[in-house]
């Protein structure tokens, strides 16, 4: 097991991340495809995905950003954690969480309804490659969904998967409260998220309040630093930080240089303080979020 080996982490003696990217787990087998979504929404940033286990029975949330990703996990689970019990929960239908999903086909695979819908919508676009380029991926149905809420249990761990609309409009996010942890999937971001929905973001903005109120002491978010998600994860102040962010980058669309305004103008506070730390592949990420987040609000009376 040496091609597309992820850093792993232990998180307790029930949870394990998976990390794959900046630069600490060699390539991602994409890098002939230039742009290629796999490297510029995942590798480039960092991205982690989890597992809850007890005995031979698993949730995996989220199942890693490409293919063979998702190969390498669900062979470590089952020759290295003897796994055998395997259950899927999607925190969204956005590529690089549901790229591994083609190695968990015989397994249950939780999800909203508004998350299969996505992928069946888009269902072709994936597969050919054409929604965010190449690579195209395999998709695989989910076989399970849900509106709202869920409760699981793997062996004597309840997991709570609640419906949050940030960052997409199909935003679940993964809650063990006996370790008061919250795994938000891209809801929140280190360094910050994408703006792919820019006129849901006073929607996005209320529901951040909402997640505030969940007081999670330990987050693990997808995209993030390895050594802090390592060093027992992110605490609230990365929620804060994804509310100036979004707060910001709405109340100042209509300044005369929006376009030209860095992430260090967005995030002083939460650079301040240190619940984020620039990671410089997220500028590019800014700069998009800048020029969707214009066209959508330049002309448009800010609530
Ligand atoms: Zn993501």
């Amino acid at each position: 097991m040496t091609q597309f080996t992820p850093r792993t982490f232990q998180i307790n003696d029930h949870v394990i991340g998976f990390y794959y990217g900046r630069g600490l787990t060699g390539f991602s087998g994409y890098e002939h495809i230039t742009d290629n979504w796999v490297n510029k929404g995942a590798w480039d940033l960092g991205i982690a995905n989890y597992v809850v286990y007890s005995g031979d029975s698993a949730l995996v949330f989220d199942t890693s950003t490409s293919p063979e990703c998702g190969l390498w996990l669900r062979n470590f689970l089952n020759r290295q954690l003897k796994i055998k019990h395997i259950t899927i929960a999607l925190s969204h239908w956005h590529l690089d969480h549901i790229a591994g999903l083609s190695a968990f086909r015989d397994c249950q695979i939780f999800a909203l309804d508004s998350t299969a819908a996505l992928i069946e919508q888009n269902r072709e676009a994936i597969e050919n490659g054409n929604l965010w380029g190449p690579p195209g991926i395999p998709t695989v149905m989910p076989t399970h969904t849900f509106s709202n809420d869920l409760d699981v249990k793997i062996g004597d761990i309840t997991i709570q998967l609640r419906h949050y609309q940030i960052h997409s409009r199909d935003g679940l996010a993964m809650f063990i409260l006996a370790d008061q942890a919250m795994y938000p999937g891209d809801m929140l971001e280190d360094t910050l998220s994408y703006i792919v929905e820019p006129g849901d973001i006073p929607a996005h903005l209320s529901e951040l309040s909402r997640l505030q109120q969940s007081a999670s002491d330990r987050i693990f978010p997808s995209h993030g630093s390895l050594a802090r998600l390592a060093d027992g994860g992110y605490n609230s102040s990365l929620i804060a930080a994804a509310i100036e962010y979004n707060q910001n980058m709405l109340r100042q669309a209509q300044c005369a240089n929006f376009t030209d305004m860095t992430i260090e103008d967005m995030l002083p506070q939460a650079l301040k303080t240190g619940a984020i730390a620039i990671w410089e592949n997220y500028r590019s990420v800014h700069r998009e979020n800048l020029s969707r987040v214009y066209e959508y609000w330049y002309n448009r009376k800010i609530p």
